[in-house]
């Protein structure tokens, strides 16, 4: 799915009119290509494939795709989108990640699933904004994609002043493979998609669900990724 178009209307970001919810120009200025550590995602300073951290502790996905850094204007477009409602931000937020994707040139996942929500969560804002991006993106690529084949039963708990290790610990057990489901995903191959990766805890906890399920590989797609704490 290329990006949408639309009647002509104002660029979210620049406000020229356009048929696009965001304008090339805008995406050609405002998402620089920038070396990333392929295993989770953070900026490295040079080509070097790894970052020190996942050298020393490498994360239970074997890969990151990164749309671009969470910074002006795709955190408050993102902010929009998630908060506000703006869910025809989904069609140019899942393009700059789907390209990311195609860039990277991995191996195509069998699935690719979203980070779900919490059930209260996902019941005071009425959609999962990783679904949205992730169908459009599996879409694009011609994978399969489905929104029910990882559970998370439990209610978030308040993580954005914890560290990592605590936040881990909070979300153990926060996901289970759906056991209901149609579809094994053993031996196969999935895609974990969210809108914004910060320490990766969630990420980090919903891929080890899939593989103790026995998925063999799985990999992070993510459309904006925060830079590392201290930089
Ligand atoms: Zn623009
Ligand atoms: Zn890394």
């Amino acid at each position: 799915m290329g990006p949408r178009l639309r009647p002509l209307g104002q660029c979210a970001v620049c406000r020229s009119w356009d048929t696009q919810a965001v304008c090339n120009s805008c995406v050609t200025r405002f998402a620089p290509v920038l070396p990333r550590c392929r295993r989770c995602g953070l900026r490295t300073g040079t080509t070097v494939p790894l970052c020190g951290a996942c050298l020393a502790d490498p994360p239970p996905f074997d890969a990151c795709s990164v749309g671009c850094g969470y910074a002006f204007p795709w955190d408050r477009l993102i902010a929009d989108f998630k908060f506000n409602g703006r869910v025809e931000l989904a069609a140019p937020l899942a393009q700059r990640l789907l390209e990311a994707v195609r860039r990277d040139g991995g191996p195509l996942p069998q699935w690719v699933l979203p980070v779900p929500l919490a059930p209260r969560r996902l019941a005071e804002r009425g959609y999962n904004q990783a679904w949205k991006l992730a169908r459009r993106v599996a879409h694009g690529l011609g994978c399969r994609a489905d929104a029910r084949l990882l559970d998370r039963p439990l209610a978030a708990a308040h993580q954005a002043e914890l560290g990592l290790a605590q936040r881990l610990k909070n979300l153990r057990g926060a996901f289970v493979p759906n056991p209901p489901r149609p579809v094994s995903l053993r031996g196969l191959h999935v895609a974990l998609v969210d809108d914004v990766m910060t320490r990766g805890a969630t990420l980090r906890e919903a891929a080890a669900a899939l593989r103790r399920d026995g998925a063999t590989r799985v990999d992070a797609w993510v459309r904006a990724r925060t830079p590392a704490p201290a930089d």
